[in-house]
């Protein structure tokens, strides 16, 4: 089995560097003119959040050339206008007991917008209808997609340090609890720690529910962690990650439990290099199409190409699943500051599964792998 050996742990932060959430708005308003629109409201709350530090349930925000207004509701009344002037945002808050959206249709009409754009990954049928057929029945509306999310490709060293620093608790926390494999826990009690062990660590939370698939759960590449107990012979696959700061970490490692026998020790073999061969495929410039690529070969050289029952990676940032996606058919090229995840896997019905995941910051000479946990499948 060949494994290479992860460097130390990055040691876990003690202050994290302010993020450029004010030079966005600027960025955001340069792209309104070539996408049709005078303005564009802002449905989504992880992109009101990006924009405006804004980390409340509740808001929509209205951006033209020269103005923002942020309509949220009582419940945000004082945290909004703490959160935006934390991050020094510029915005006309707005609070209303209800009817946000017309809230917004009345700054709209106020600013003289004609070609008003909606986010249209994000608005449902009825919002779409409401804002066609009653709030801007006289004006254009228009349906963009990606605006937001092109912005939010590249993240600033203050998204980065707090990706890096979700990452490194990440580490820790399994390193330090996985020799209680060997205890066998079922896979909720091996989660439920993990996810406590994380939040000691100074995780704000889980980055999504910790995968924990052993044995033949492990053929399930999205298994909920049951009241199986894990016992020698099993592959463990773990994939889960923490939250700090709104920022997500990724990372899957599978350990062998005992004498796997050696159909299992080949799936680990495999994944582990083709793995590694995605992450040294990752540079700016290159295809995203190219790092799937590059993982798709050593799978299907092995015989287990339909075993792959995924795509190999996508980005994380706010968002756990976020642009670029690394797949078969992305058409993403990857550049500098973007963060993404390498993770292909074999999946056997019966047999089990393996999956190795990094999360990765694209650089310019190849990546900086963040995710550091050993990936030694052995239990030791
Ligand atoms: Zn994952
Ligand atoms: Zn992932």
């Amino acid at each position: 089995m060949t494994v290479t050996e992860s460097p130390e742990l990055a040691p876990l932060p003690t202050a994290l560097p302010a993020m450029d959430v004010v030079g966005r708005l600027p960025r955001l308003r340069a792209l309104l003119a070539e996408h049709g629109c005078d303005a564009l409201v802002v449905s989504e709350l992880t992109n009101v959040r990006y924009l405006t530090g804004f980390t409340g349930s509740a808001a929509l925000l209205l951006v033209s050339a020269d103005d923002a207004v942020f309509v949220t509701d009582g419940r945000y009344r004082d945290r909004s206008a703490e959160e935006l002037g934390a991050v020094g945002v510029e915005a006309d808050i707005r609070i209303v007991g209800a009817g946000p959206d017309a809230a917004i249709a009345e700054a709209v009409r106020a600013g003289g917008a004609q070609r008003l754009g909606l986010e249209a990954d994000h608005v449902t049928w009825t919002a779409q209808r409401r804002w066609s057929d009653e709030l801007f029945a006289d004006g254009e509306l228009v349906a963009t997609s990606g605006l937001i999310e092109q912005l939010r490709l590249v993240k600033d060293p203050g998204e980065v340090a707090r990706i890096r620093s979700a990452c490194a608790i990440a580490d820790r926390a399994l390193t330090h609890i996985r020799p209680q494999l060997g205890d066998q826990p079922t896979e909720a009690e091996f989660a439920a720690l993990l996810d406590a062990t994380m939040r000691d660590m100074g995780a704000a939370d889980v980055s999504f529910e910790t995968i924990v698939a052993s044995g033949p759960n492990g053929a399930k590449p999205h298994h909920t962690p049951s009241d199986r107990t894990i016992v020698d012979g099993d592959l463990v696959v773990i994939d889960f990650g923490a939250l700090v700061d709104g920022y997500h970490s990724d990372m899957t490692r599978t350990i062998a439990v005992g004498d796997v026998g050696a159909e299992r020790t080949r799936m680990l073999d495999v994944v582990l290099a083709a793995q590694d061969a995605g992450v040294k495929a990752i540079v700016a410039g290159v295809d995203a199409a190219e790092v799937d690529k590059a993982c798709r070969d050593i799978i299907d050289d092995a015989g287990w190409g339909d075993a792959f029952l995924h795509s190999t990676g996508h980005g994380v940032g706010l968002d756990i699943h976020e642009e670029p996606r690394v797949g078969a058919r992305s058409t993403a090229t990857l550049d500098a500051g973007q963060v993404v995840t390498v993770e292909p896997g074999v999946y056997l019905t019966g047999l089990g599964g393996v999956r190795i995941e990094d999360t990765v910051l694209v650089t310019d000479d190849g990546c900086d792998r963040l995710t550091l946990a050993p990936k030694n499948p052995i239990l030791a």
